[in-house]
């Protein structure tokens, strides 16, 4: 089933758009089962989630792990050792505490800013001057030296409208290649992680470069 359903997502993507596979709340089996599949890379939205699974998997050779949720900082050992990727960078404050771990891991963490877009108020994110001004500090400033700014995420209204849809996408596009023409030295800033199950393909004609999908995937969560 679930190898089914990635065969039927991986044919309707062009090749230049990404697969992240969202395993939150479904168990370790049936991410076993979609790296059988031949997916790759997943995605887990809770710290301690994520740290169970990379523990129960860790026999899989090139699984990789994207975390897409709400960060606190305190729980930053709990995830940024196993990602090669935090999608959901939506504040400052988090910023900064990542450059921190990463200065005394002497590591590179590699992120992407997500972008408030949605009519929801309730959302995450920071809006397109935030984004001017954090890249204007990473180049100008050399601030956050550790981080490597890889692009953008965003999510679109929680609606049936394809019209609002298509508008929130646009304007994450609309940012990342304003960025793009600003500051041309980021050259990992290539990212457009924009479209979940239920309108990835609305994403992929706005210009996604990567989906992450769950329960088009994985099913209904428990
Ligand atoms: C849960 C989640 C997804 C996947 O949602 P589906 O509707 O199951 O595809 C994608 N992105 C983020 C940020 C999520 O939290």
């Amino acid at each position: 089933m679930i190898a089914r359903q990635l065969a039927n997502i991986q044919s309707q993507l062009p090749p230049q758009v990404t697969l992240v596979a969202v395993s939150k709340f479904h168990p370790a089996d049936a991410i076993r089962e979609a790296y059988g599949a031949g997916q790759r890379i997943f995605a887990e939205s809770r710290p301690q989630e994520l740290a169970g699974k990379v523990q129960a998997l860790a026999d899989l050779d090139g699984l990789q792990w994207h975390f897409i949720g709400h960060l606190q900082t305190n729980k930053l050992k709990l995830v940024l050792p196993y990602v090669s990727l935090v999608q959901s960078v939506d504040s400052r404050h988090l910023l900064d505490a990542i450059e921190k771990w990463a200065a005394a891991a002497s590591r590179e963490v590699s992120v992407l800013l997500e972008m408030h877009v949605a009519l929801e108020e309730s959302q995450q994110g920071f809006y397109e001057e935030e984004i001017l001004d954090i890249l204007l500090q990473a180049v100008g400033d050399g601030a956050w030296p550790h981080i490597r700014f890889c692009g953008l995420m965003g999510m679109a209204t929680n609606t049936d409208d394809k019209e609002q849809i298509v508008a929130d996408f646009t304007r994450v596009r609309a940012c990342m290649e304003q960025m793009r023409d600003i500051f041309p030295e980021l050259e990992d800033f290539k990212t457009l992680s924009i479209g979940m199950s239920s309108d990835y393909p609305l994403a992929v004609e706005c210009g996604s470069t990567m989906v992450r999908i769950g329960s088009a995937i994985f099913g209904e969560r428990r």
